[in-house]
């Protein structure tokens, strides 16, 4: 089970792992906490229902078996200063923990994917997906969890490439990125998701709410203008940070590799 803040997260911080493990025969449940309804549009009122859409479409491409949206509103990333009401941020933690715990007792996963504690590039919903994921976690006594995160040496390396072949980062992309995620030594699970690029890719395009229209550092606009020889090398692995010492992977330890020495 992969918890998530917005739809597209799913697709760029998990795709290749959730398609990976849908072909290898693993049931695969997506939980979203929002709709993502303060992201990129010029009208935003209908942005969470077509988010949400685009959100089916997207783990339909993956494999994804189930998609459970909590309902919650979109915190912003840090506009407006205090979230705002019904969103995922203002909602006491206990509460989004008990929602997400109710899910897993339902699921029994073998594995609970949440995000890393600096929330990835520091969107205050990424960092309540950690916190909640955890806490629901120890609710309902799922043992195995998973940041899921990027490295960083990787993802500064990439934007520098795709910086010399012309295709324009944003400017504040690699300062924005420079604390971000997770340093190399920090990994200790990485999946190999060269062969579900395809499927990463069209998931990533299902989103296409998010593809333009703004100065923000878009992520998704950049990754799918990935040249296609490369992609494999941008897209083509995933990484986690587990949380707590030693994970008992199971059978997924098909998908996921410990790196540690
Ligand atoms: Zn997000």
């Amino acid at each position: 089970m992969a918890f998530h803040a917005h739809p597209d997260d799913e697709a760029l911080l998990t795709g290749g792992t959730l398609a990976k493990a849908a072909a290898l025969g693993h049931r695969v449940v997506a939980v979203v906490a929002t709709a993502g309804e303060l992201g990129l549009a010029a009208d935003r009122a209908a942005l969470g229902a077509r988010r949400l859409a685009e959100l089916e479409r997207a783990a339909e491409i993956l494999g994804v078996a189930r998609v459970v949206s909590l309902g919650y509103g979109d915190s912003g990333f840090r506009d407006p200063a205090e979230p705002p009401a019904g969103s995922l941020c203002a909602a006491p933690l206990d509460e989004v923990a008990g929602r997400l715990a109710a899910v897993l007792v339902e699921e029994r996963p073998a594995v609970l994917t949440v995000y890393d504690a600096r929330g990835g590039y520091g969107h205050r919903d990424h960092v309540r997906v950690h916190d909640a994921g955890i806490a629901a976690a120890r609710l309902a006594e799922v043992s195995t969890v998973l940041a899921a995160t990027v490295d960083r040496a990787v993802l500064l390396r990439s934007l520098r490439l795709l910086g010399r072949l012309g295709i324009r980062v944003d400017g504040t992309a690699a300062d924005a990125f420079a604390d971000a995620f997770s340093a190399p030594e920090e990994i200790t699970h990485v999946v190999d998701v060269r062969r579900q690029v395809r499927a990463k890719r069209a998931a990533l395009a299902a989103h296409a709410s998010q593809a333009g229209g703004s100065d923000d550092v878009r992520t998704v606009r950049l990754l799918s203008r990935v040249p296609w020889p490369l992609s494999r090398v941008v897209l083509g692995r995933e990484w986690f940070v587990s949380v707590g010492d030693s994970p008992e992977m199971g059978r997924m330890d098909e998908v996921f590799v410990d790196v540690r020495r």
